[in-house]
């Protein structure tokens, strides 16, 4: 993904034939990028041989987990819907994990009757509700627990799910109890200690503090759990120069935390197998120039594309076609949508554009599509999966008429 001769391609796709022929917006994947992906995530964990769930939630598309599924990596699912689609794209049962603070027993149902892996619980009236489907389908359940180590993962404040005040996990107090009230349970095995502490963490700090939280805790209970999830989380290169996660300073904390501990570990992986390999290629509809900034406005909205309306995150905005024409005035590229937060992104000077120029807002392959929406009565735009010189289209484009 890079330009030659000043015009931006994904793999061998320029990103204004994706344009021509699918219309914009348009999200586009590269096949390449995710293979890439997933090969540096095994390499760089390679000596503690973890089982690397992908976190569903991140990006649902069903050609995008076949894909995933053909690489051997199973699957982190939070709903009914995740289970079915993973299972559908022929993930493995035993290679799933299923998460969340409030799987319904339906869904509960659904995933014993499947047999998978795990059901990492967070609440002790989860627990209940499974020894009682246990006990009706005369079962017994691996479950994992979900521990809050109360640590700070220092990401945006919306994305942190480690912390005491989140609703996520039970605090160690709560964690011993039900270790030691359920542990010889009929009905559940205890198979598993999970953590999750957020999203897009870009120094090894926090994972550090989880670990020797978790490590104590363990310690403290004197359990040997079969399984350590660690959750996912690892933060990817949003902007130029901005940091990212050191693999190798994180993988040999979990070294020297396997060493007092003899646990499998899961990873749960989404940002960093799938964020970087995504665009969202759109069209300028119109450019107001006003005393103070241009307002650049695209035809994708916040209901294409909710993280930077949601969380303040910023995705870089690149021009499908390069020129040496440098404006120096405030851009504000912002979206047809009438909410003043559909906004995407401002720069204190970009490249001479106009009206009708094809732009791409980058790295939206998680957390993009999925937490897409009709709002404003807008069709939720195709996916386009490229590999080599094929543009395959892998979602399309919702019809107006199907929405209206
Ligand atoms: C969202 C989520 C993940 C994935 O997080 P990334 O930051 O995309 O890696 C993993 N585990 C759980 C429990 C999650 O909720």
């Amino acid at each position: 993904m890079k330009y030659k001769k000043g015009h931006f391609y994904i793999e061998n796709v320029s990103a204004e034939r994706i344009a021509k022929k699918f219309g914009t917006p348009v999200y586009v994947y590269s096949y390449e990028k995710i293979i890439s992906n997933i090969y540096n995530f095994q390499k760089n964990f390679k000596t503690i041989n973890p089982l690397i769930c992908f976190s569903v939630k991140s990006n649902s598309n069903l050609q995008i987990l076949n894909l995933i599924s053909k690489l051997g990596l199973g699957a982190d699912v939070v709903s009914k819907g995740e289970l079915v689609r993973a299972l559908n794209a022929k993930i493995k049962p035993e290679k799933i994990v299923f998460s969340g603070v409030g799987k319904t027993i339906e869904e509960l149902k659904f995933a014993i009757s499947k047999n998978i892996l795990l059901i990492n619980t967070e609440s002790e009236n989860e627990i209940v509700e499974i020894e009682k489907i246990a006990r009706k389908s005369k079962k017994k359940i691996n479950i994992g627990i979900r521990f809050n180590p109360d640590t700070d993962a220092k990401t945006l404040k919306n994305i942190s799910t480690g912390k005491r005040e989140n609703k996520f996990g039970l605090t160690k107090e709560k964690f011993l109890y039900l270790l030691k009230k359920y542990k010889n349970s009929k009905f559940v095995n205890i198979d598993c200690l999970s953590v999750h502490i957020g999203s897009q963490i870009t120094s090894h700090v926090p994972y550090k503090n989880m670990l020797n939280a978790v490590n104590k805790i363990i310690q403290n209970s004197k359990y040997k759990f079969k399984y350590i999830d660690l959750g996912g989380g690892m933060g990817i290169n949003y902007e130029n120069n901005s940091h990212k996660l050191n693999y190798y300073k994180y993988k040999n904390l979990i070294k020297s935390f396997l060493k007092k501990n003899n646990s499998k570990i899961i990873f749960e992986p989404g940002r960093s197998i799938i964020g970087n390999a995504g665009y969202l290629i759109s069209k300028i509809i119109y450019i107001k120039h006003t005393k103070s900034k241009n307002f650049v406005i695209l035809d994708s909205a916040m209901n294409d594309l909710i993280r930077p309306a949601l969380y303040g995150a910023k995705h870089r905005i690149i021009p499908s076609k390069l020129n040496n024409k440098k404006i120096k005035k405030k851009h504000e590229f912002v979206g047809p949508i009438c909410e003043t937060t559909d906004k995407f992104l401002s720069v204190d000077r970009y490249q001479k554009i106009n009206q009708r120029d094809i732009v791409l807002i980058c790295d939206v392959g998680a957390y993009g599509m999925v937490l897409s929406s009709n709002y404003n009565l807008r069709p939720k735009p195709p996916e386009i999966l490229i590999n080599k010189s094929s543009a395959k289209i892998i979602t399309k484009r919702q019809k107006l008429n199907n929405i209206i």
